[in-house]
């Protein structure tokens, strides 16, 4: 998929939906919308390498569905709801539910390989917060052989050109007055006018996606924090293109801490993820003597749902060590090739030594509000996957749940967009966004490094306001410190300033989120309000940016 050679510097061109991002919930949106209507034409845009970029080929333990002969719709509906402790949206949880089986079967129809049973049916994995086993899997590489038989189908699209491929940060979306169709389409800084997939380089072009519908699929926002199973393009864009775009916004003070990411002695931002499917399997979680602690905080032990776990790795004063010696070597070698991989590349084996582990950043529980069919609060502006919040992970997603909301909720959106779009596109000409001054003063490049240091010191697994409000303040000068460097509030046309501008967006709406929320539940956990509270049951924090 090459970018078409009639795109140039300064140009236009009109598509009928632009699809931002192009993880699991980007490429089912673009695949079964053009299934339905492949008369279309359909942009699928990003900016990382296809493959290298996004969360998406990262997945590791599986995807949750009732496929087991033990488990139902129901079962799966019940226990999301638990993981979810109170907050879940019923009916999207129902919805999932019930929907997954069937995106499980389009994934193998377009051709994903899945673990199977000597019988046939498929193997499924048990992960944290699950009654029974119901995370469909490729061994620990689940999401790869998503991405892989998805990419396939779409590259089989762009052949019949229906389909183009364009790398660049998309970084506005142009609204006309019209309110009920106020999409024009995105601005894209495209990487490679004249180009093909090739690196990303700043120097850039700007062009004007004309379309009757965008679909925001850009992913979470591990990188605003130090410690992430992330990468680096996550950083929280869909919260500040919809916002500014004047979607709504909600849930932001979730945000999950995955427990058993690898430590890291290097300081490294990016940190390795050892599956939960791992202590599905059997592995223990052990303290500095060897004890396994979970016993006494959950009567699910290792398996309890992710908060409770993080909770209890970091009240452990001297760190705590994931066992998996007891996992037979030919499971572990079948089963779990990623992880015993690549912990021996940081110089572990998980078959001879406990490895020792702590939690870090994975998942944007919140994220862009839209309803059971992607949309968000403005006409022709979709969200998928982990930049959309549904409300189907409630205060705390549970295993396996994100590759099933993605593939459910990007199918929806795209029969519904399927059902709408109808050659129409505005025919506003919109500015072009400003951009700060041309060559902005230099700066040391530490902003990065300074807001995610400060997100997980103050914004991590445990807060407090005291600690939220010294990260706002941080924030604040972060931002005032950029200011000076742009010569003004708006960044340069540089992608590391416009990303930068979108990570400190993103980041004072989760820490004002996270300030209001004067209790714990899921995975906000304060120290000053510890327990629940019944005045927030219920209640989600709508966030609408003005500015
Ligand atoms: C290590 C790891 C293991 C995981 N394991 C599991 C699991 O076993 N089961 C499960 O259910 N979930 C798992 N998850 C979570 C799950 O993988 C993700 O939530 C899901 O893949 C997100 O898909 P997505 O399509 O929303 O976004 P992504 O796959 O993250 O793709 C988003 C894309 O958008 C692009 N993008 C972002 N901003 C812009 C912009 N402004 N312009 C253009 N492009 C942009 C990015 O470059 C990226 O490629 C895991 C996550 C990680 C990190």
């Amino acid at each position: 998929m090459a970018l078409p050679s009639h795109i140039a510097a300064g140009a236009e061109i009109a598509v009928d939906v632009a699809v931002v991002g192009s993880g699991v919930a980007g490429l089912v949106t673009a695949l079964d919308l053009l299934d339905r209507r492949p008369e279309l034409t359909v942009a699928l845009i990003d900016k990382g390498v296809s493959g290298e970029s996004g969360s998406t080929p990262l997945a590791q333990g599986g995807l949750a569905a009732a496929v087991g002969p033990d488990d139902s719709p129901a079962m799966h509906a019940a226990d999301t709801a638990r993981a979810g402790d109170g907050h879940t949206d019923p009916r999207a949880v129902a919805v999932m539910a019930a929907e997954t089986p069937a995106r499980v079967a389009d994934l193998r129809r377009r051709g994903a390989v899945f673990d199977t049973q000597d019988d046939g049916s498929l193997a499924l994995a048990r992960e944290g917060g699950q009654q029974v086993g119901r995370s469909v899997r490729a061994a620990d590489a689940t999401g790869a052989e998503m991405f892989r038989a998805l990419r396939d189908a779409a590259i089989e699209k762009a052949r019949n050109g229906s389909l183009v491929r364009l790398q660049g940060m998309v970084v506005d979306l142009p609204l006309a007055s019209t309110p009920e169709q106020p999409v024009i389409g995105a601005w894209l800084l495209c990487d490679e006018i004249a180009g093909g997939m090739a690196t990303p380089s700043q120097d850039a072009g700007l062009v004007l996606l004309r379309a009757q519908a965008v679909m925001l699929a850009t992913g979470g926002c591990g990188g605003l924090y130090a410690g992430t199973t992330n990468r680096d393009e996550a950083t929280g864009d869909a919260l500040a293109l919809a916002g500014r775009a004047g979607a709504a916004l909600q849930d932001l003070e979730f945000v999950q801490f995955h427990p058993t990411g690898l430590k890291s002695a290097d300081g490294r931002f990016q940190r390795f993820l050892l599956t939960e499917a791992l202590r599905g399997a059997g592995a223990h979680l052990l303290d500095a003597d060897g004890n396994r602690f979970m016993l006494d905080r959950h009567p699910d032990a290792e398996l309890a749902p992710r908060h409770v776990v993080a909770k209890a790795i970091l009240d452990q004063p001297g760190g705590a060590w994931l066992d998996a010696r007891m996992i037979p070597d030919h499971q572990l070698a079948e089963e779990f090739p990623t992880v015993l991989t690549g912990a021996r590349t940081f110089g572990f084996d998980l078959a001879t030594e406990p490895v020792p582990v702590e939690p870090c950043e994975h998942y944007m529980i919140g994220g862009v509000v839209t309803d059971l069919h992607g949309r968000t609060s403005v006409p022709g502006l979709y969200a998928a996957g982990e930049a959309a919040s549904s409300g189907v992970h409630g205060a705390n997603r549970m295993a396996g749940n994100s590759l099933a909301q993605s593939c459910v909720f990007a199918h929806r959106a795209a029969l519904d967009m399927a059902a709408r779009l109808d050659g129409t596109h505005s025919d506003t000409d919109p500015e072009p966004p400003t951009f700060g001054r041309d060559t902005p003063v230099t700066t040391d490049g530490s902003e990065r490094t300074d807001l995610r240091t400060a997100m997980s010191a103050g914004g991590g697994a445990i807060r407090d306001a005291d600690g939220l409000q010294k990260l706002g303040q941080v924030i604040d000068d972060l931002r005032a410190a950029a200011y000076r460097a742009w010569g003004g509030p708006k960044p340069p046309m540089v992608r590391d300033a416009l990303e930068v501008d979108s990570m400190l967006v993103s980041a004072r709406a989760i820490v004002d989120s996270a300030l209001h929320r004067t209790e714990s539940r899921g995975a906000h956990f304060r120290t000053d309000y510890p327990d629940h509270d019944p005045v927030w049951a219920g209640r989600r924090q709508r966030v609408q940016l003005t500015g």
